[in-house]
């Protein structure tokens, strides 16, 4: 018979859920990769497995009553953050709001229509990577104009400065010009467009930043630059350019700001929901979402977490945490002492902002 102060003891210690008996809490910890870097209360600290558990926890139709009471009163909407006073997170809040880019930097743009090209090289100090953010247009191609064809790209870095921008000449027919979404005409194709095998040496030549492709390794600082996007693997496609999968940063793709583990949130959704303004409504500038996808990857690299030495499940040094200990070891740890052994399965973005 277990008495109740024993049930106590198979509660997880991390997001809190609980077990009739140890072993079922042994095999949800080796299955839940729980991890300092979730996204976790700062009041209770549960920790969830994307911000918007995080934010059902919160401010769900059924939250956490307890936590629901001081968010109301100093918790941020955007960041789900809570301050000290009501005063702080006002404060806060003045930073935290973005605003969308503004319309005669975009109108600006568009009287140099055409290419856009500034790149700077660094001076190859040892640092961490540079991030830029990049996204596309599509038009249709193929009898149905189902079959995406990139009619237009843009690259911006970290200050939101756009490195290149230009329409794209197609390698295929366009049978749909998908005017309503993509803004793109015949006569910009005909009159601005860059060949596809131009564009895709340029990009390359952004992304790689003087390093050779086979020499980009993750981690360690180097010129390569991150890649950031939503819907990454698309763009990529069209564009028939490859990057390494450690040098890209998908907010699409993302754990934490995912709806579940399988389903993606839409980027007009994750810059309402976590930056706080709207992409204009029938924007067709890629410009916006390269902006949109870059604040959202600062805002994830800027977190504040304990890091490990080994951070990742997959790490070699960890080979899997819960593997090499006996069932019976795992069964006589407290919940805690569990959790400080379990890893992460998903590469955290802020291990971006550790100098290497
Ligand atoms: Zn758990
Ligand atoms: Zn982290
Ligand atoms: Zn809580
Ligand atoms: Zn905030």
């Amino acid at each position: 018979m277990d008495h109740p102060s024993e049930t106590l003891r198979h509660k997880c210690a991390a997001c809190f859920r609980q077990f009739n008996k140890i072993e079922h809490l042994v095999e949800h910890m080796r299955l839940s990769f729980h991890s300092l870097h979730e996204p976790t209360c700062s009041l209770c600290h549960k920790h969830c497995r994307s911000f918007e558990s995080l934010r059902e926890h919160l401010i769900g139709p059924l939250p956490k009553q307890e936590c629901n009471n001081i968010f109301g009163t100093r918790g941020c909407k955007i960041c789900l953050a809570i301050f000290e006073s009501p005063h702080t997170l006002r404060l806060h809040q003045e930073r935290c709001q973005l605003r969308s880019p503004n319309f005669s930097q975009i109108m600006a743009r568009f009287r140099n229509m055409g290419i856009c090209d500034k790149l700077t090289s660094d001076n190859g100090r040892m640092r961490r990577h540079e991030a830029v953010a990049l996204a596309c247009r599509m038009v249709g191609g193929g009898s149905d104009g189902s079959l995406d064809i990139c009619a237009r790209v843009c690259l911006i870095d970290e200050k939101e400065t756009i490195i290149f921008s230009t329409y794209v000449n197609p390698t295929l027919p366009i049978t749909n010009y998908r005017l309503e979404s993509t803004g793109v005409g015949p006569e910009y194709l005909r009159d601005h467009a860059m060949p596809l095998k131009q564009v895709q040496k340029k990009i390359q030549d952004i992304l790689c930043n003087g390093e050779p492709m086979w020499k980009i390794r993750p981690g360690v600082g180097g010129k390569a630059r991150i890649l950031v996007g939503h819907g990454l693997g698309d763009h990529l496609k069209t564009l028939q350019i490859e990057y390494p999968p450690f040098m890209i940063r998908d907010t699409a793709n993302y754990p934490p700001l995912m709806k579940t583990s399988k389903l993606t949130n839409s980027l007009h959704y994750l810059t309402q929901a976590y930056l706080g303004y709207d992409i204009q409504n029938g924007n067709k500038d890629p410009y916006e979402d390269c902006v949109a996808t870059m604040r959202l990857y600062m805002r994830m690299r800027a977190q504040v977490h304990k890091i490990e030495e080994y951070p990742l499940a997959s790490d070699p040094q960890n080979k899997n945490n819960f593997a090499i200990w006996k069932q019976f070891e795992l069964e006589r740890m407290s919940p805690e002492q569990m959790l400080e052994i379990s890893r992460s399965d998903y590469y955290c973005w802020c291990l971006d902002s550790k100098l290497n």
